[in-house]
């Protein structure tokens, strides 16, 4: 039997490197994508685990991804759309505005992109599953964060209106809403006790998430199991979004 085969974007670090690791565990092929070329080197050496050092924001970067994963592997049958960027306070500050732009450039036109190259091959593989990273931010406000907050929100009603176009082809189109994980994103406030309890007393289960957590149910979502499941945003927050 062919190993299916994934493609995984921002694989460098945190959630998106903990999914290759848990794909390539699964006996996946997978193309891991990141502007980190120094943490592709390191996933390089799993099994199964192709690399490419590039851009999502660029047309080029995501159709050279979905031509490796045709040329390297064969097909194409997933791909985790993750990779992304955060900062940028209120508008009013100095430069946020240029900020403001890059983070809609990599966290909203870097899925879309991502989906526009994927799904010729996903259809050649005669269906498929993309899962797209948004964030418990694109389902409420959080304090100075205008354009992190509304790139999730983005994401979320993008991946809605994708999932109706391509659902009859039987490529399903979803996202997780990932509460605090620990990655180097969040690195700096859970290394900061005060700052870490006041985030943790706010969420129900009272404690960060670890990255495979996510991966996890991006899993479920691209697997069988979840074959009737399409334009969903999945929180996985420990109960953040519910309170
Ligand atoms: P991370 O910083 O550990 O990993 C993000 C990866 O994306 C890095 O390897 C980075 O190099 C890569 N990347 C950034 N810009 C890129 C670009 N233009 N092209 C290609 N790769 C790029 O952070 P993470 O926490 O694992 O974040 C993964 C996703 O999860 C992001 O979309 C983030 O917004 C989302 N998220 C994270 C949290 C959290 O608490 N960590 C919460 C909600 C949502």
């Amino acid at each position: 039997m062919v190993n299916p085969v994934v493609l995984v974007t921002g694989a460098a670090s945190g959630i998106g490197e903990a999914t290759v690791r848990l794909y390539a565990e699964r006996g996946h092929n997978v193309v891991a994508v990141d502007v980190d070329e120094r943490g592709l080197a390191e996933l390089e050496k799993l099994d199964g685990v192709a690399t490419l050092a590039g851009d999502v924001s660029t047309e080029e970067t995501n159709a050279g991804a979905v031509r490796l994963a045709l040329e390297r592997f064969g097909r194409l049958d997933a791909a985790v759309l993750n990779a992304g960027i955060g900062g940028a306070g209120p508008l009013e500050s100095a430069g946020s505005i240029e900020r403001f732009d890059r983070l809609f450039a990599v966290n909203v036109r870097g899925v879309a992109l991502g989906i526009r190259a994927a799904v010729p091959a996903l259809r050649a593989a005669g269906g498929g599953s993309i899962v797209a990273t948004s964030s418990v931010s694109g389902l409420r406000g959080d304090p100075g964060t205008w354009g992190y907050n509304a790139t999730k929100a983005a994401v979320i009603n993008l991946v809605r209106a994708a999932a109706i176009d391509y659902a009859a082809q039987d490529i399903r189109i979803n996202a997780i809403a990932p509460g605090g994980t620990v990655t180097a994103m969040t690195g700096s406030q859970v290394a900061d006790p005060q700052f870490s309890r006041l985030i943790t007393s706010r969420i129900p289960a009272q404690r960060w998430a670890d990255a495979r957590e996510q991966a996890e149910v991006i899993w479920f979502l691209t697997s069988p199991a979840a074959s009737y499941v399409t334009g969903v945003t999945v929180p996985v927050d420990g109960g953040l979004s519910a309170n």
